[in-house]
């Protein structure tokens, strides 16, 4: 299969409390657009052109192929994060995920702060995540470069990209600022439709 860069699911100015539209064109369409378009050069005429990307990220990890690792699973993140971001009218915390935030980190609270450090104190290019564990339990982990849940079989539920590419052009290097500003946009909607 030829991979494909997805719309964003939301105009970029509906989504100016977390960044400006020229951050989106460049995140969405040279970053993204480049991993896609990376990932089908090394697909092509190998295996990886057979399987799905999920499927390919796996199969890559295992057998230590970074050429389509690195860029396919860079491809899953970005169109997962783009998924976790809506405008702030529509950003509004409730359903079973509330309930299994308070229930797993006391309350939405100290989860909002445990995730802020995670994303803040994360050293160089990464992702924080909001997993559910194999015990069914809500986890908060960091992951490097292009490393997601899916390779330890973790089901993904919220992510914040923290690359420097994610906010350099509106916060420069005020990494902080920009994952305050994150709480804004939080899909909640699609969270609880991540953990079903
Ligand atoms: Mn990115």
């Amino acid at each position: 299969m030829t991979y494909q860069l997805p719309n964003l699911p939301f105009k970029p100015e509906d989504l100016s409390a977390l960044s400006s539209p020229e951050t989106f064109e460049f995140h969405h369409g040279k970053h993204h657009a480049g991993y896609v378009k990376k990932l089908n050069d090394a697909a092509e005429g190998t295996e990886y052109e057979e399987l799905d990307l999920e499927e390919a990220i796996k199969k890559s990890h295992e057998l230590n192929n970074t050429s389509i690792y690195n860029n396919a699973a860079q491809h899953w993140n970005h169109s997962f994060f783009w998924n976790c971001l809506t405008n702030p009218e529509d950003s509004n915390l409730n359903g079973e995920i509330k309930t299994r935030i308070e229930k797993d980190f006391g309350s939405f609270q100290q989860f909002q702060d445990q995730f802020t450090m995670a994303a803040c104190s994360l050293f160089g290019s990464g992702w924080a995540w909001l997993i559910e564990n194999a015990d069914q339990k809500l986890e908060i982990i960091q992951a490097a470069n292009a490393d997601n849940p899916l390779i330890n079989d973790q089901k993904a539920l919220l992510t914040i990209d923290v690359w420097e590419h994610a906010y350099y052009i509106d916060y420069r290097n005020a990494r902080p600022e920009f994952v305050k500003k994150f709480w804004n946009v939080v899909n909640w909607n699609q969270v609880n439709e991540n953990l079903k």
